[in-house]
């Protein structure tokens, strides 16, 4: 069965932990800090498609 999560949506309202970007086409990553600082969500490269990119956190799964 699949079984993927499409949560972690929530906007703003959470500023305890860095989220970070990779960008689409050069996959330079930015933290939701520095995008927030910016004039326009955009990368280095000029690509303006980001993905999120998980913070390493630690989980308990059972892997058998
Ligand atoms: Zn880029």
């Amino acid at each position: 069965m699949a079984d993927e999560n499409f949560d972690d949506l929530t906007e703003s309202s959470v500023e305890t932990f860095e989220v970070n970007y990779s960008c689409l086409r050069c996959g330079t990553l930015v933290s939701n800090t520095e995008l927030s600082r910016l004039p326009e969500i955009k990368c280095i490269c000029g690509f303006r498609v980001f993905t999120k990119v998980r913070p390493p956190v630690v989980k308990t799964v059972k892997a058998i």
